[in-house]
């Protein structure tokens, strides 16, 4: 791959500024909760930056008018932490185990491949790192990246 010192909350906020146009036409606010003092992460930026741009384009489609978006970074013993969560509709329990499947998608023809989360579930595991989702039906989704510290060799 293509390791390189990371620094996290300035790739997070890359990925925000090309979302943010389009949230804020749309009335959805973007909060930022950035943790100060995180260590650059030695990991494939370009690819982590494509798992947060799916997780925020996803959270831009699910917040209506007069929603917000929280990005947040966060600092644990031995991994980063990255937090979209949204104040949509979240996700109904029985999508839940087909969420990160290649093509499953409850967006209309067209507007949705189904993609983003199969890929970036992919990305994560080849980062070392993984992907979790929790909501609350009717008040919105949160996606959390960990992305550890230390790459274990193989
Ligand atoms: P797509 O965005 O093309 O539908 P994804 O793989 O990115 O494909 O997401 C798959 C499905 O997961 C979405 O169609 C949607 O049902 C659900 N999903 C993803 N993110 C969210 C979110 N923030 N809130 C509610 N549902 C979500
Ligand atoms: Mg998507």
């Amino acid at each position: 791959t293509v390791d390189q010192p990371v620094d996290i909350n300035r790739l997070v906020e890359d990925m925000v500024v090309l979302v943010e146009r389009e949230t804020a036409m749309a009335g959805v606010s973007l909060v930022r909760m950035y943790c100060a003092g995180i260590p650059q992460v030695i990991t494939d930026g370009p690819s982590l930056r494509q798992v947060v741009l799916n997780l925020l384009s996803n959270a831009a489609q699910a917040v209506r008018d007069g929603g917000k978006i929280f990005v947040t970074t966060a600092l644990r013993e031995d991994h980063v932490l990255i937090e979209i969560r949204d104040t949509g509709a979240g996700i109904a329990p029985e999508h839940r185990d087909k969420l990160f499947s290649p093509f499953f998608t409850t967006k209309p023809a067209g507007q949705g491949t189904g993609l983003g989360l199969s890929i970036s579930l992919r990305i994560m595991n080849e980062l070392g790192g993984a992907i979790s989702v929790s909501s609350e039906p009717g008040l919105g989704a949160a996606f959390t990246i960990h992305l550890p510290l230390e790459r274990v060799q193989i």
